[in-house]
């Protein structure tokens, strides 16, 4: 095989210049040349396979079922190719590249041993110009880097390698000949995914074999072996249908997301769930073992904890095996390892573990390695030290964009982009699964596939739209930046020093690299952004310039998910149901949701309503009483909910704020219209004012709090308090209240569908509450009330989604003006129900804790 170098017969001035012949580059120039664009692909190895080119180790397979991990993109070549086991090997995995590579003849276009060195983008050309290791100069108008994730090894930091006399092995840049370690004294320094894989097969030859190791990484038994029929006979049945369910699956191999929460579930649910998934081998089940494994550290701790057992059960030494139970990071906030025989490894008495943390590398010598306490001989060091990931191999290249930006200069703070597909100031420049895309989260397969088809189909639409330039617009490059770091605050990600974060690599910044909110999600956005006209795009060209501008996911991500989920329910809209009926539709979507925290103690009550007993319920903190007082006002439109209808919530506020929360359950309409609700509302503080020592409370320090038609109640009820002198109230918090009747302010026209409360519910909701004239009285809107001064002190929540947020502030607003001491936040990216969806929406836990905290400060003596 003659991969030769570029020869001067190449073209320099082409449509496209793809880096890099991995599987990226590989796919990528296949589609271009369909495409009829001219291309070029330069490549630094002299041959093609990217990763598995270079990654050639002992005991290299990839970590995803093989068959799963392949390209989809043709069932021609899908019958043409077998995979001989569940994991094939790199050698194996290097064939199938190269089996490509000539089935679609793409060699004749790749440049061999050719580094791109350097890229500029030329404004009056609107082209690039690229530089490469041969000093060759190509003009392109769109520039891909298909340079791979893990591409760019991590730069040396241990003192002193240099000098080590002996052999040396890099596992990411691994010599083509064969390496025997036969009699040989080996050290191997590092034990993420190389390392793990390497370690059993190189400790079978050699005659002591020392491993240094920084981090316990978590890792399984990989089961490897001929794929099972169970495994493979769904792709055999229905090819198509199993790789559409893996391009819309959560990480690119077809399975369902579980619902199974941990820290809701039992032991015995936790050790079948785990069983199974450590059983099957693979990375995609360990991932799903529980829905709240990635989010709550509880969860997460779970799950650790059974793979730390299996440790303790493997290796014989107990202090050996506690330094390789992973215990400073959460269960796959770094990547997990696959396994053949690692642990066991250890039992072996040749094999040593040097634990850096306490026996930190001080240099390596001529002739081994340095520890403060000893000196250790070797004859072969091997280096599993890992990458410079996602954004190394891109800034590695001297790119300057528009106005002499370059990128390693814009992506200091870490790296700014729009999909992860292209970054503002950089015209028609394209990345491959790079970081702010699922990537290294997902089978790379899947996510190589769909980026290349996106790039390509952009390509062709620019033609066919007289189009030469395409770039993110900084609104729609900020939004992303915002929702790829809402994603990363819900998770556990950001607490773990992996690489995903960068925290491997000295100096690079810590942010998360990839998109945690999975290929479908993302699969979906990237669709939405081309069917939204290329929304948060500029194309210009001789057709003039087109630009949507906007940002495509301003949902919180985990909101998101439950607006989709229930999308998926198909329910009949509630407005078209009649009262009781979407009270049971409500009553069985609350069934089986979380319950919220553990508090000290909840009981249920009468009180007196209005028009004879109403039901409560108590929530009492686990701390020593008496308790301050909170009375609450359920949502559900003054028709839907009960007393026990907003029970997480409740527990959430109970446990957060210290305080005693009763949850009243007033009259419902359409059986009792207004003003039954106020009424039993305003009777109901009466009563547990004058019942406060009784039921545990403080006297004296009672607020009201109320959700939806619920914090219309309490709105209410602080007007009548007020206006009949008494009782007292400390404060009112009103999360996304009803405040007024008038149903047109811009936030019913912008969020009246889709955000779950929708216009037509909120105003079945008021036709069954209230006439028209008397919807308009304060005490069905108290907006209209002439007069706000002398109300307790608020805290008024409203959301950026909610039909209901105008009226919400435009109370705040009203209140403040009134002189009512008063607080308003607006929770960005939430819906109208998304706080009170406690253990569910994720990131409305820190609007809760604000919450809590107005309501302890309603109980705060004032300072005189
Ligand atoms: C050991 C290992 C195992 C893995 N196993 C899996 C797995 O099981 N499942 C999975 O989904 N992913 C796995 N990955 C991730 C793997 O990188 C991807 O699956 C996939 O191979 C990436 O393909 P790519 O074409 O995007 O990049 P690469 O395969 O990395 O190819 C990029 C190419 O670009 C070239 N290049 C880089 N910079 C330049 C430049 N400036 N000029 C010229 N050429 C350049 C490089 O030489 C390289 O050949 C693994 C990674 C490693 C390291």
């Amino acid at each position: 095989m003659d991969h030769t170098h570029g020869t001067p017969s190449r073209p320099q001035d082409v449509d496209v210049v793809v880096v890099g012949a991995g599987f990226a580059g590989l796919y990528m120039l296949h589609r271009l040349r369909q495409l009829g664009f001219s291309t070029r692909v330069l490549e630094a190895a002299d041959d093609v396979g990217g990763t598995w080119y270079w990654n050639r180790y002992p005991g290299a397979r990839c970590d995803i079922v093989t068959t799963d991990y392949t390209y989809s993109f043709d069932p021609e070549l899908e019958k043409a190719w077998t995979w001989s086991e569940k994991y094939a090997t790199q050698p194996e995995i290097l064939r199938y590249a190269r089996f490509v590579a000539e089935r679609y003849d793409l060699r004749r276009d790749i440049d061999f041993r050719t580094r791109v060195i350097a890229a500029r983008w030329d404004s009056g050309d609107d082209r690039w110009q690229l530089r490469t290791s041969a000093d060759e100069r190509i003009r392109c108008r769109y520039y891909v880097m298909a340079t791979g994730c893990l591409s760019q090894p991590k730069a040396m930091d241990i003192p002193g390698a240099e000098r080590f006399r002996g052999q040396v092995y890099f596992t990411s840049r691994w010599p083509h000949e064969e390496v025997n370690f036969e009699g040989k004294r080996v050290a191997v320094i590092g034990t993420g995914s190389s390392g793990v894989q390497s370690i059993p097969l190189i400790a079978r030859q050699a005659k002591q074999l020392t491993v240094f190791q920084r981090t316990a990484n978590f890792s399984i038994p990989a089961g490897n072996g001929p794929v099972k029929p169970e495994r493979s006979a769904p792709l055999e049945t229905n090819r198509e249908a199993y790789r559409h369910a893996g391009r819309w699956s959560r990480v690119g191999v077809p399975s369902v997301p579980t619902m199974v929460m941990a820290l809701y579930s039992t032991p015995e649910v936790h050790r079948e769930r785990f069983e199974a998934a450590w059983q099957s081998g693979e990375l995609a089940e360990l991932a799903n073992v529980f829905a709240d494994q990635i989010i709550f550290r509880e969860a997460n701790d779970i799950l650790a904890e059974m793979v730390r057992e299996k440790i303790r059960a493997v290796v014989k030494d107990p202090a050996t095996a506690e330094l390789l139970c992973p215990q400073d990071h959460a269960i796959t906030t770094k990547r997990a390892c696959l396994d053949t025989g690692y642990h066991a490894t250890f039992n072996q008495p040749h094999v040593r573990l040097v634990d850096l943390h306490s026996h930190p590398i001080t240099t390596i010598t001529e002739t081994g390695v340095d520890l403060p306490d000893e000196s250790l001989a070797f004859d072969a060091i091997v280096f599993a030290t890992g990458f410079d990931a996602m954004t190394g191999a891109i800034v590695s290249v001297d790119i300057v964009g528009r106005d002499g930006v370059a990128l390693k200069q814009k992506w200091a703070n870490g790296p700014l982009n729009y999909l992860g597909l292209m970054t503002a100031g950089f015209p028609n420049f394209f990345t491959i699964t790079g970081p702010g895309s699922p990537s290294v989260l997902s089978n790379m397969m899947v996510s190589i596939e769909q980026h290349v088809d996106w790039i390509a189909d952009c390509l062709a639409r620019l033609r066919a739209d007289d189009m030469v330039t395409i770039e993110p617009t900084e609104t729609a490059e900020a939004g992303w930046m915002t929702h790829m770091n809402d994603g990363a605050q819900i998770t556990l990600f950001p607490t773990a020093n992996s690489w995903y974060m960068g925290a491997n690599v000295p100096g690079k910044p810590r942010v998360l690299l990839p998109y945690v909110g999975g290929v479908d999600v993302y699969r979906k956005t990237c669709d939405d952004v081309v069917a939204g006209d290329y929304l948060g795009f500029r194309r210009s060209g001789p057709a003039g310039t087109r630009c949507r501008d906007g940002v495509i996911r301003r949902v919180q991500p985990d909101m998101a998910l439950v607006i989709d989920l229930l999308a998926t329910l198909n329910l009949p809209p509630l407005e078209t149901l009649p009262a009781d009926q979407a009270r049971f539709v409500m009553g069985q979507l609350n069934v089986g949701r979380p319950t919220g925290p553990e508090i000290g103690e909840i009981k249920d009550g009468e009180l007196p309503g209005a028009a004879g007993p109403l039901p409560y319920r108590l929530y009492r903190p686990a701390s020593p009483g008496p308790h301050p007082v909170v009375v609450y006002f359920h949502g559900g439109g003054w028709v839907l909910g009960s007393h026990d209808s907003d029970d997480p919530l409740c527990r959430d506020l109970c446990k957060r704020s210290d305080a005693l929360i009763i949850s009243v359950n007033y009259r419902h309409a359409p059986e009792a219209r207004y003003p039954a609700a106020a009424d039993d509302g305003i009777a109901a503080v009466r009563w547990i004012a004058e019942h406060t020592a009784e039921l545990g409370g403080r006297p004296g320090a009672l607020a009201v709090a109320g959700w939806s038609a619920g914090g219309n109640i309490a709105a209410v009820t602080c007007q009548l308090a007020r206006d009949a002198g008494g009782p007292r109230i400390a404060g009112q918090l009103l999360l996304t209240p009803v405040t007024d009747c008038d149903t047109t302010r811009p936030s019913y026209i912008e969020n009246g569908e889709g955000y779950i409360l929708t216009a037509p519910l909120m105003t079945w909701f008021w036709d069954h509450y209230a006439d028209a004239t008397d919807r308009t009285q304060p005490k069905a809107s108290p907006l209209r009330a002439p007069d706000l001064s002398g109300l307790p002190p608020a805290f008024v929540v409203t959301c950026e989604f909610d039909p209901l947020r105008d009226e919400g502030i435009a109370y705040a607003q009203a209140l403040a003006a009134a002189g009512v001491p008063s607080r308003h936040i607006t929770a960005r990216g939430h819906t109208h129900t998304s706080l009170t969806m406690v253990d569910v929406v994720v990131s409305g836990a820190p609007l809760r804790a604000e919450m809590a905290s107005a309501l302890r400060s309603f109980f705060e003596p004032t300072p005189s």
